[in-house]
């Protein structure tokens, strides 16, 4: 990486036909094709190219660091996700050799557990949750359990995520291990969420703890910031300098924008703003070599106030005296925290779509991201979207 931190430079004026005082127009040259407004995964892969492609490329990254929230940073010789936990996973083999170019993954497989009050059930909801649950041993024996539990309120075309949920796995599970730790992250009943929320999540009848369908899954080993500086190679990069603070003066330095940050925030929040989930997180390192004996624990329970606790070293095992974990908990999007989840409700969904007509009409920029356009994206999705981007804005 180049240039971290340093000012921006002064660049000589750029193609887009300036007027002189007279109010002539004059082309002037620009010093970039690509100004790449986020350092993040999107940014990153858009990045790697068009620089690939031949492209000068200056990436703006207003925090002090690049990788976005897949930031990873090393502490006591573990490799810590500052912004909560990232597993990369994808069933497209395209993308998997796309990204193992940039870090070599693990094995790791991302199997969480849930902690109601005290009792552990394996994720997603699997034959060993079933069994925890109810003690049932085969799968004819769930789905009976499953099908007794929801079929007094099965919803035929199910309107929310409390539907959604009850229509999958039943209202037990639904009140164990779905609605107190969705309300807590989402901040809004599980009557007032979209069902895709819960789709997310598998329901299978075998005991197979893996929480993701995927084929490919893994944590880059030497941590996510090493896999987005090689993706950055060739690029400038200015750190801790925030596009839309300048947003003027920095058009002037090339020819195209790809901007990864929020939409809404882009257009000075003319129709108003987004709703967001922002996440804070309480970390700590802990005199034991190994705290809760699993990389991921979620607290389903509505009183604890954290939705997970997160042991960092088993992401990727290493054989450290001590542990890190982070606390998570969530709150709402105000302005100047960060925004983590687009939270995709009629509202938003509708405004977000006055946005996107905007953004349709830049012709020099380029919205891309969970950020950008607004939507729950998995890592893949953001890799798959950027590659994409590159392909139609690289295109001859
Ligand atoms: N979820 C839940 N209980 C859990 C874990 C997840 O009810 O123990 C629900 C919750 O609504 C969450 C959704 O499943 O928003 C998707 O979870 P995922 O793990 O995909 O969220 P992420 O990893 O993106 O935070």
């Amino acid at each position: 990486m180049k240039n971290g931190g340093a000012l921006p430079r002064i660049c000589s004026a750029g193609p887009r036909a300036d007027k002189t005082k007279a109010g002539r127009s004059v082309i002037i040259k620009t010093t970039y094709d690509f100004l790449i407004a986020g350092g993040g995964l999107f940014g990153s892969v858009f990045a790697q190219k068009a620089v690939e492609a031949g492209k000068k490329c200056l990436v703006l990254e207003r925090r002090p660091h690049i990788g976005g929230n897949v930031y990873t940073e090393e502490t006591e010789g573990i490799q810590v996700h500052k912004y909560g936990p990232h597993i990369f996973h994808t069933s497209n083999s395209g993308i998997w050799e796309y990204i193992n170019r940039f870090a070599a993954f693990n094995n790791f497989i991302n199997s969480p557990l849930a902690n109601y009050k005290g009792r552990i059930f394996n994720l997603p909801f699997n034959m060993n949750t079933f069994n925890r649950m109810w003690g049932v041993t085969s799968p004819a024996e769930a789905r009976e359990m499953i099908e007794r539990s929801r079929s007094a309120e099965y919803t035929e075309s199910p309107k929310n995520l409390e539907q959604m949920a009850i229509n999958l796995v039943g209202r037990e599970i639904y009140e164990t291990l779905i609605k107190g730790y969705t309300e807590k992250q989402w901040g809004r009943r599980c009557e007032d969420l979209p069902p895709s929320i819960i789709t997310r999540l598998p329901v299978r009848f075998t005991f197979d703890n893996n929480y993701f369908n995927d084929r490919y899954q893994g944590v880059p080993i030497g941590g996510y910031a090493a896999m987005i500086e090689k993706l950055l190679e060739g690029a400038e990069v200015r750190l801790n300098e925030d596009y839309l603070k300048d947003k003027p003066a920095y058009d002037k330095l090339a020819e195209h924008v790809v901007f990864t940050g929020s939409v809404d925030a882009y257009f000075d929040y003319r129709f108003g703003e987004l709703e967001y989930r922002s996440v804070c997180f309480e970390t700590e390192t802990l005199d034991t070599d190994n705290y809760q004996g699993v990389a991921v624990m979620n607290y389903t329970d509505k009183e604890t106030p954290f939705t997970r606790v997160i042991e960092h070293k088993h992401f990727d095992p290493v054989n450290r005296p001590r542990t890190v974990i982070s606390r998570e908990f969530s709150k709402e999007w105000e302005p100047g925290a960060e925004p983590f989840y687009p939270v995709e409700n009629a509202r938003s969904v509708a405004l977000y779509r006055k946005y996107a007509a905007l953004a349709e009409r830049e012709e020099a920029v380029t919205f891309g991201g969970r950020l950008g356009t607004f939507r729950y994206y998995d890592m893949d999705k953001v890799v798959e979207q950027a590659l994409l981007c590159a392909a139609k804005l690289l295109a001859p």
